[in-house]
This record gives C-alpha cells, structure tokens and sequence, in this order.
C-alpha cells in the first residue's frame, strides 16, 4: 500500500470530455503510480452530490453548449455548495475550457443566462464572431523563481472577462487567451484554476500536472521523473505555438 494517495473527482467525466480532455486525468494517474503515490479516481455526474472531502483534487474538462446547459444547472443547484467548501479549505478545482467557463458568475448564451457556480470572478459571453480557435502558450508564475509556459490549443466561442477581484492565471504569449483583447488567460484564485488550454493540457505541460499534483498532497515534493517523452511533447507543443 502506498503511504501517500492522490485522491482525484472528476465531474461530469462522459459530457465535459472535448478533445480528450479526459487524457488529463490518466496524465496525473501516470505520474502518481510512477513515483509510488496512489491514485483513486471517482465521478461525479449530473444529479450527484458532491463530497467535498471525497478528493483533493476536482476536475472538470471542456463541453459543447448543449452539455454545458446541462452542467451549469447541476452545478448551481447540486454542487455549488460542495465545491465551495473545497475551494475554501484549499483544495485544488481544475477547469479546462467549459469547465473553466462555469467556475466564473455567469455564462450567457444568446437569450439565455447560465449560472455559474461563482468560485471567481468572471464571466462569460457567448459572441456569433469568429471562434476564438489555434494553439496558444502562455506565461505564468506558480511559484516564486522563474516563470513558466503552459502550451496548449483553444477553441472557445465564449469571452472570458475577469472582474477585478480576479487574476488571470497567465499572460498570453500566442494565442487568443481569455477573450482575444486584454492579453489575460484563465483565472487563478489560490488552488482554483480555470484555463482555455486543451491538448490535452497536462500531458503537454508534465510541469504543470506535477504542481497540481504536489499542491493537492499539500506541498509535498515529489521525486524527479525521467521526463525525455513529455519535455519533447511540451517543446513540440511551444513550437507548434511559435514560442
Ligand atoms: N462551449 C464553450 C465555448 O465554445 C466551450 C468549448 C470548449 O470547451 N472547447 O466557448
């Protein structure tokens, strides 16, 4: 039995799933067991309550509209509680794309206005232009030293606009970014992060995945890894971006 264990809950796993954003959670799996840390992954999915001390780290990948309708409703009436109570005590929440949307106030959709489950202070507008869509890098500084690039693909129809108690989680070097204007993406507030990266987005970025990793254990280092394959994958992808 491992003495340390990476406790993931993945929500809504089968509908906020766009370009196998689910690669993320096999990504963290990989570099737990490698190190001999466990790692038990759950669900939780439409009408589930949500445990907030089932995990220390929850996971939402990206979706289409339709789904998201689906989640946003869920979120607000079943889950906002939960996840609130995560985030309070420190807990990691990942948001890529359609989950990164409705971790914000608000998500509006034409007539419509989906809730969001108001983690941080954003929100988010559906435009008719163009789709906001190509590989993207950007700078971001997790850690006091030198900062790092996450690299990635887009593809969102929404504009993310940050309010001001909200820091984005990056600056964007290539790339649309939060909504193609003001050179922010994502969002960060403490262990809740919200980003447009796809990729997915952790086997490109091993850096990034590990960090998410040691912050949910609490801090904990985490031994070196033979990272040959996944520097070549995170330096394919700052090419593919053109930084
Ligand atoms: N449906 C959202 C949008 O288009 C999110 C898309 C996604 O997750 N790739 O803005």
């Amino acid at each position: 039995m491992p003495d340390r264990e990476l406790r993931v809950c993945a929500l809504y796993p089968d509908l906020m799933n766009i370009y196998a954003d689910r690669g993320n959670l096999l990504m963290l799996e990989c570099r737990c067991r490698w190190r001999g840390i466990g790692f038990v992954l759950t669900a939780s999915d439409l009408g589930d309550e949500l445990d907030p001390d089932v995990a220390q780290l929850y996971y939402i990948g990206g979706g289409q509209d339709r789904d998201q309708r689906l989640c946003a409703l869920d979120l607000a009436e079943v889950k906002r509680d939960a996840l609130h109570a995560v985030a309070r005590r420190g807990g990691v929440i990942l948001g890529v794309c359609g989950g990164y949307q409705l971790l914000g106030r608000s998500y509006e959709l034409g007539d419509q206005t989906l809730p969001g489950v108001g983690l941080v202070d954003l929100r988010t507008v559906r435009v008719t232009g163009p789709r906001l869509i190509g590989n993207a890098a950007i700078e971001v500084q997790l850690t006091p030293g030198r900062p790092r690039v996450l690299a990635g693909f887009e593809n969102h129809g929404g504009r993310t606009y940050l309010g001001p108690s909200a820091e984005a989680l990056g600056r964007v070097l290539r790339g649309h970014g939060n909504n193609g204007g003001d050179g922010h993406e994502g969002v960060r507030e403490r262990n809740v992060i919200g980003t447009y990266l796809h990729g997915p987005l952790l086997p490109k970025n091993a850096w990034f995945a590990d960090w998410l990793i040691a912050t949910a254990l609490g801090g904990e280092a985490l031994a070196p890894l033979d990272d040959e394959l996944e520097e070549a994958a995170h330096a394919d992808a700052r090419r593919a971006a053109g930084v």
